[in-house]
């Protein structure tokens, strides 16, 4: 799968890149209205699309509900979401050697919340956010990135949409070995052809902790600092949505704990939609909402999870 994803970043890379106006105008309101390293500390209610920011926390915790089959047709897959799979189907191989890793999945990422993915290894997890964000096509069903259905749009308009409105921190990183930290880093910006950030940089480079690891090749970096490289570089153009494939999978929980809290603190402060893939229970309560998947299928979610709720889904599904 992660070769997959790093072909298809690498065809990315090597296409022409086209300016998204759209886009600018969006990072220009983040530049004037959002928060700067100064004000991040305490953090300012800046006023984002008609919101007060920081005044949004988790609601509190609802009973587990397994879900049903959902009546959404794809004309409702517009408005609040900031990404939705309807009828999402994928399937590996044929005959004998068909793997069916997405089975009818219809899911809603709402704006402005995190979202923990969890099932046992195989469940479809990575294809999932594959499909969503763009970098594998779906057997059949529709994904949508706002009102924008994925499978609609021609290659020019995919390339912009994944440079412009996604970040993506692979299972695998996909650093490029021959640049250093800081070159993986502010690479999303050189292929834009912008400027870098530089508040925003330090800042993210400060928050996890690679500030002195950033003349250093991959080769030279630790699995940790690695995720949090590529965990930066995901968010260098404050995209609108973040995929996270196992985002902490490499690291200790002291690093965990701090990636964690950041990203949360990122949805919180910095109006991020962030969907999560974990194994993890502890990771996945510090979401606001956590989807099952077991078997391609979505079997189950929790509202404003806690540790233990977690642990118990995960019990009974055997997981
Ligand atoms: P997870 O991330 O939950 O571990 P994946 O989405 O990687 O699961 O895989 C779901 C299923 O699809 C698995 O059975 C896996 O072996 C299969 N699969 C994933 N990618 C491919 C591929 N490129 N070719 C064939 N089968 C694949
Ligand atoms: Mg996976």
């Amino acid at each position: 799968m992660g070769g997959v994803a790093c072909a298809k970043i690498e065809s990315v890379q090597s296409r022409r890149i086209h300016r998204n106006d759209r886009h600018l105008d969006k990072c220009a309101v983040l530049r004037e209205d959002g928060p700067s390293l100064r004000s991040l500390s305490p953090p300012r209610r800046a006023r984002v699309d008609g919101r007060v920011a920081g005044t949004h926390r988790r609601e509190r915790a609802s009973p587990v509900t397994i879900t049903s089959e959902s009546s959404s047709t794809v004309e409702d897959a517009r408005g609040a979401s900031v990404a939705r799979a309807v009828d999402l189907v994928k399937v590996y191989g044929s005959g004998n050697a068909e793997v069916r890793a997405l089975d009818r999945i219809t899911l809603d990422f709402e704006r402005e919340k995190f979202v923990a993915v969890m099932g046992p290894s195989g469940s479809g997890k990575s294809t999932l956010m594959h499909c969503m964000a763009g970098l594998d096509v779906p057997t059949s069903g529709h994904t949508f990135i706002g009102e924008l259905e994925v499978g609609k749009l021609d290659d020019t308009e995919l390339t912009q949409l994944r440079r412009d409105r996604i970040g993506f921190i692979f299972q695998s990183f996909n650093l490029i070995p021959t640049l250093t930290a800081l070159e993986n880093i502010v690479l999303p910006i050189n292929l834009a052809g912008g400027t870098v950030d530089q508040e925003w940089l330090t800042f993210l480079v400060d928050q996890l902790g690679i500030a002195d690891r950033l003349s250093h090749h991959p080769a030279e970096m630790s699995g940790g600092q690695q995720q949090r490289t590529a965990c930066a570089r995901a968010m260098i153009r404050r995209p609108e949505l973040i995929f996270a494939d196992e985002p902490t999978g490499n690291l200790d929980s002291n690093s965990s704990s701090e990636m964690l809290e950041f990203l949360r603190r990122s949805v919180n402060e910095f109006h991020q939609s962030i969907v999560m893939v974990t194994h993890d229970a502890r990771a996945a309560a510090h979401a606001d909402r956590v989807v099952f998947l077991a078997d391609g299928r979505l079997v189950g979610e929790i509202a404003a999870p806690t540790a233990d709720m977690v642990l118990e889904q995960m019990k009974r599904l055997g997981s």
